[in-house]
Formats: structure tokens, sequence, C-alpha cells
């Protein structure tokens, strides 16, 4: 109330304070100045007020302050993101918290290519503009020849809100009981929809919805039918769905389009996945478009797929909407170099061989054995760390109920933090008080950074905490 702050003393002669070093002398300094090139004198200047901010609290004496900018600047040449890079030793394989697909090799470098000025939208031979991402479309038709015309977004959702917003706004997409899912983290399909200023008609029950209910449902105010694979979950018992060929047909008798929500992003059909729809399949059965993610099966980076009827198509790369769900060049030549290169990696990974999973983790175990306690592991083997058989997950709300047979290398419960906080971090998977190490979703170059990441944790808490007798 009205109290004034007193101004500052002035520091006493032999306050340590005043041996704080100027800023043109730190950055003049050898240890400093290299950094100038690699990060521009601007970056430099900030990590030197910095440390000298941190000297006047008192947190670092004043001949820190050069060391301390050094180190800054440092970590900010080797790590200049704070996305942290991670093993992913839990077997779900699209995990949506650790990024859902990781890259194939070609995709990443396509990515850093195209991170400098690229023709996206541009044609060389003839100086003109061109169709932004006429590469990566041409690639997904060839992909699903059913398709006459692709559209890339910047996710499924987008997908899936420009469709129903292109087709039905203030008016109604017809929908059954049966696919009003949530797919994770609260996100529902029928919010996302209605949000788009569609209404939802909802069609049969929670586990029945038959073709006379669709028939009935559609008049002069629908747009589409909108049908949505309820990706993470099943639906048992007494139980009927209309297939997307029964669907087509109504849809194609009362003259209205099919939008089909396939979400993961399956092209073609997969043998491990025999419930899992993919987009040739779904518009070989009349669906008129499929809309789906760019990083779940698909295996490619975060994107939304339309595939299907070129007109309708084009109508929606036409919306104004269209722009503001569009990708980025990064996204598009990822996307193309998955499309075009070798078989993505997320499906290495739900294809992965169960005997040769089995191999790898006996061989991690054998080398963790090793490591923590030479020659005198027997007794305690067992008790510390066994393979064991698990079941991996599709993951990324997909593949409900798809056994992946498996193995893991079971822990004691604590094992599974002190790994996180590991470098790399390794995230493994914590199931009836176990931490479970499944090698189904780490590259296998990365077995022996996993084997030393393992014995790094193991040796410390056998070290701090003798052995239960
Ligand atoms: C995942 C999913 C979405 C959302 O896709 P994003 O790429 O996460 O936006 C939509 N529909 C279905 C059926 C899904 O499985």
């Amino acid at each position: 109330m009205g109290e004034q702050r007193p101004a500052p003393l002035p520091a006493p002669d032999d306050d340590p304070r005043r041996r704080i070093p100027r800023t043109d002398a730190v950055m003049a300094s050898p240890e400093v100045s290299a950094f100038a090139d690699r990060l521009g004198p601007q970056r430099v200047k900030q990590a030197v007020m910095a440390a000298q901010a941190a000297a006047r609290a008192g947190d670092i004496t004043p001949d820190q302050v050069v060391p301390r900018v050094a180190d800054a600047l440092d970590s900010l040449v080797a790590a200049p993101t704070t996305l942290t890079r991670v093993l992913n030793a839990t077997g779900v394989v699209v995990h949506t918290n650790l990024g859902r697909a990781p890259l194939t090799p070609a995709a990443q470098e396509a990515m850093a290519a195209a991170a400098a000025y690229v023709d996206v939208e541009f044609d060389l031979a003839t100086g003109a503009r061109a169709t932004r991402g006429r590469g990566t479309l041409a690639a997904l038709r060839a992909a699903v020849p059913q398709a006459g015309a692709a559209l890339v977004l910047n996710n499924g959702a987008a997908a899936l809100s420009l469709a129903v917003t292109c087709l039905a706004q203030g008016r109604e997409v017809v929908v059954s009981r049966g696919e009003m899912v949530e797919i994770g983290d609260g996100f529902r399909l029928p919010d996302l929809i209605r949000s788009t200023g569609v209404t939802i008609r909802e069609v049969g029950t929670t586990n029945r919805t038959h073709a006379a209910d669709y028939a009935e449902a559609i008049g002069p105010e629908t747009g589409a039918i909108v049908k949505i694979h309820p990706s993470n979950f099943l639906v048992a018992g007494f139980t009927a769905s209309v297939s997307v060929r029964e669907c087509a047909a109504i849809a194609a008798e009362h003259g209205v389009p099919l939008v089909v929500d396939i979400g993961s992003g399956l092209l073609a059909p997969d043998s491990v996945l025999p419930a899992e729809p993919d987009a040739a399949s779904t518009l070989a059965d009349g669906a008129d478009l499929v809309t789906s993610s760019g990083d779940k099966l698909l295996g490619g980076p975060q994107a939304g797929i339309v595939l299907g009827r070129s007109d309708l198509v084009e109508r929606l790369r036409r919306h104004p909407l269209a722009r503001a769900f569009r990708t980025d060049k990064v996204t598009l030549a990822a996307l193309e170099a998955t499309l075009r290169g070798p078989r993505a990696v997320v499906l290495d990974y739900l294809h992965a061989d169960p005997d040769l999973l089995r191999a790898r983790t006996e061989r991690l175990a054998a080398q963790v054995a090793e490591r923590t306690a030479p020659g005198g592991h027997e007794a305690r083997d067992g008790v510390l760390a066994e393979v064991v058989a698990v079941r991996g997950a599709v993951g990324g709300g997909g593949g409900p109920g798809v056994p992946l047979p498996g193995w893991a290398l079971s822990l004691p419960e604590p094992v599974a933090d002190a790994l996180r906080h590991g470098d790399p971090p390794v995230v493994a998977r914590v199931e009836g008080g176990r931490t479970l190490v499944d090698l189904r979703c780490v590259p296998p170059g990365e077995d022996g950074t996993l084997a030393a990441c393992l014995a790094a944790v193991l040796g410390t808490m056998l070290g701090a905490e003798p052995a239960e007798s």
C-alpha cells in the first residue's frame, strides 16, 4: 500500500557481484566467441545475460559466468529442441504419446531435403505455378488405384471435418449410433462433426443398425451418409452393422455421397489385421470418399488423407477451409517418401516375427545379467529379469483385441521409472506390478543401447539396495 521499494544499496567493494564480467568481455572470451557464428550474436547475448543474472542472484560465482554461458550454448547446439528422442519399449506400435509412427530413414531424409526451398508449388520446366504437392498426390493414387483423386490435409480430424463441412454444412449427415465414438483424450467424433455446423441424424442402436434405418433417415436435408470405423473398441454379442457395400447401395439409390472414415490409414488389406478397414477395399465397396490419418498404420508423418471421387475431392480442395487445413512441404515430402520408399516402420513392427523377438529378448537378458553381475547372476536371474510371453498392441486407437504375440523382459516395477530418466530415455510398460521391456518397437540396431541403459539402471539399483534374501 503505497510502500516504496528501497533503492538497492550500492554493492560494497568486497561484494563478489562487482566482479561479474561485462557482457562484451564474456562475448569476446574464447570459450564463448566461437558460438556467435553458429547461433548468431543475439542468442549468445541472451545466454550471457541469463548467466549474469544468475551471478547477481548469487546462484553462481562471477568466475562461473563464462563456463555457464559456454555450457548453455553447447546444449543449444547439441539439442536445439526440447523434444527428446526415446526408445519405445512398450510394445505399442502406434503410440500416441510417443508421436505415433516413427518415419523410415527415407522419409526422414526427404523431410530434411524439403526443409530448404523446394518446388512444392512450382513447375521447374515452365517456371509457372503448379499443383501443390503433386508428387505426393500421384503417389497416393498409385498406391490406391481405386481413388479418382487424393487430397492431403493436416490430420484425420481435418480430413473428416472438411468432408462433412463441404457436403453437409447447415444440413445433416446420417451416422449409426454404434459409430458415435470417442477416439482418445476426450476426442469425440460426433462433437467434431457437430462443431462444423452439421447436424447428426443418428440411426440404429448402440449394438445394432440395419440397412432400413439408413434408408428411412435419408431425406432432403441429408448431405451425406458418414460411416466411422470404431477404431478402438469391439462390440460383441448381439450386434449388427451395415457394411460399406450396403451403405453405398443405399447412398447411390438416394443420390447422396457415402463418406467413410477408416481412421488408421491402411491403404490395402493387412493379414495381421483382418478386421481393419483399408482404403482400397472401402473404395472398391462403393464409398465415395475415404478419410484417414497419415501417421497411424500408413506409417507416415502427421497428415489427413482424403481419397475418392474426383468431383468430390475437387469440391473439398476448393473449399476455403482446405487452406486452413493444408499441410506443409516437409510433411508432403515425408508422406511421398513413405509411399514410394521402403515399407513403413510401423508395418515392420506390426509384422515382427515372434521367434526373432524372443531371441533378441533372450540376448538382452544375457547381456544385462553379464554386465550387472558378471559370473554371479545365476542365483538372481529368475528374480531380477525373466523373459516372458506378452501381447503387443497396435495402439493409436487401432486394432482393438488384435493379439500381437511377442516377448518381453520382465523386471521389478521401479525399473520403468529409472529407465525413463536414462539417456536415452527408455519407455517401458508397467503391468501387474512388473516392468515389461518389449523389443517389438525398438529398432534392432538399438538393442545394444537398450542393454546399456538397463545395465546402468540395474547396476545402480543392485548397488544401492542389496538384493533381498
Ligand atoms: C484417429 C482417428 C481420427 C482422428 O485422426 P487424427 O489424425 O488423429 O486427427 C478420426 N477418426 C478415426 C476413426 C480415427 O481412428
